[in-house]
């Protein structure tokens, strides 16, 4: 498992790099606790006073930390011994901007960010699958572009790219993707950077929804939690006491492809009865034809007549609505989740497993089946200890970690690397008691 890798043992004695630890230490101190005072800085991180109000100033000086004065927890203003309030440090969420970019095989994402992930503007558009990855880039850098305008160049720290499949995230190249079919070998990285003038990264869907939930829940620091997302694929990241467990080469998550039935369809990687085949979008459509030729399905039809199209969303809407054939449908798709996650659940006993994705329109119908089965499954006392639960943020969750990704070159988090067991980093972690004692 990789760790968050801040520097090779070889540059440990590197002042300038030292520093640039602290600094991101203190910065993601701040920002956990905000508004917040020097002292609690100091003991969050274990950093002596001086050192704290040296950093902070630089920080400040930088535009990164901003000072306010100082308030009690019921929001008066406080005193401080020379009659002056006591000032806090914030983060100066204005002072820089992310581009992020989610790339489903069905829709395209692209928001505008500050340095608290708060997007200030949000673009989408359908995407063809089946398109080439030409057509693909030309309507994502359209949407930067849309997001892009009016705003300082100086001020934009970078942008971060979400997409489904494998990857290669230190070249940055999409390698291949079973929902795309001509999604060969594209150098997004590259293409990315040359026509928005500004340094990409490039990283799976999937790790990027573990970095946003870290982000978003400082308590996931010291737990394992298992994040399942239902999008057009089914997937899964995983971070243990909250360090993102990577696979070798970054290929690992693909809980979509593990068989729950052996004599079950044909799934598009090649093996029968993946998960994937019972609960894609693709699978959700084929069991709605069904009921539509089974003489059900008659709310679907109606809707498919009058415009709509026969997307997992639609059948969401309806099961909401009340709709019993679209509530069978989400019921039976909450059944095979939960028991891919009762499996999961037995392997990892987690304290947690975050539910994300496209589920918006029917999140308690499919939380509560995945529930029920994962009841049925798994062993009692390991479930009994785990918490299910849906992400605050569904199918936005890759596209605000794109904006994390970006983001980490300044707060001290989770590292995405891909290195290999020979080339050992040294983390912020490890490398604070011996910063303390300097
Ligand atoms: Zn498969």
């Amino acid at each position: 498992m990789p760790r968050n890798s801040i520097m090779p043992k070889s540059q440990i004695g590197n002042s300038e790099l030292i520093s640039q630890v602290n600094k991101c230490l203190v910065l993601e101190a701040v920002r956990v606790m905000q508004p917040t005072f020097r002292a609690a800085v100091a003991r969050k991180t274990g950093l002596k006073p001086a050192t704290i109000t040296c950093i902070a100033n630089e920080l400040i000086a930088q535009g990164l930390l901003e000072e306010i004065p100082g308030k009690t927890e019921n929001g008066r203003a406080e005193i401080g011994r020379w009659g002056r309030p006591p000032l806090m440090l914030q983060v100066n969420a204005d002072s820089k901007r992310i581009l992020a970019i989610d790339l489903e095989p069905d829709q395209i994402r692209v928001a505008l960010s500050n340095l608290l992930i708060q997007p200030l503007v949000y673009r989408e558009k359908p995407n063809d699958r089946f398109s080439t990855p030409q057509v693909i880039l030309n309507k994502i850098i359209a949407l930067c572009q849309e997001a892009l305008q009016g705003v300082k160049r100086s001020s934009i720290l970078g942008a971060g790219v979400s997409l489904a499949g494998l990857i290669d995230s230190e070249s940055g190249v999409g390698i291949s993707s079973t929902n795309m079919p001509k999604w060969r070998d594209v150098p997004v990285q590259k293409i990315l950077e040359q026509k928005l003038k500004i340094p990409v990264r490039v990283e799976r869907s999937l790790h990027l929804a573990a970095l946003y939930e870290r982000w978003s829940n400082p308590h996931l620091a010291d737990r394992t939690t298992l994040i399942i997302s239902v999008r057009t694929g089914v997937g899964m990241s995983m971070m243990h006491r909250g360090q993102l467990y990577v696979g070798n080469k970054g290929f690992d998550g693909e809980i979509g492809h593990t068989v729950i039935d052996i004599d079950g369809p044909q799934c598009e990687c090649g093996n029968r009865g993946c998960l994937e085949t019972f609960v894609s979008a693709t699978a959700i459509a084929e069991r709605a034809r069904r009921a539509i030729a089974n003489g059900k399905g008659r709310a679907i039809q109606a809707a498919i007549d009058v415009g709509d199209t026969l997307t997992p969303e639609l059948i969401y809407r309806l099961a909401r609505g009340g709709d019993d054939d679209c509530i069978a449908i989400v019921c039976d798709i909450g059944h095979y989740l939960g028991i891919a996650i009762a499996n999961v659940i037995n392997l990892f006993a987690p304290h947690e497993v975050v539910i994300s994705g496209s589920i918006d329109l029917a999140e308690d119908l499919i939380l509560d089946a995945i529930k029920d089965q994962v009841n049925k499954s798994a062993l009692p006392r390991t479930r009994e200890n785990t918490l299910i639960r849906l992400a605050r943020e569904r199918e936005r969750l890759p596209l605000l970690g794109a904006a994390v990704l970006v983001a980490q070159q300044v707060f001290e988090l989770p590292r995405l690397s891909h290195t290999t067991a020979q080339e050992q980093v040294w983390t912020a972690p490890q490398m604070a008691p011996i910063l303390a004692a300097r």
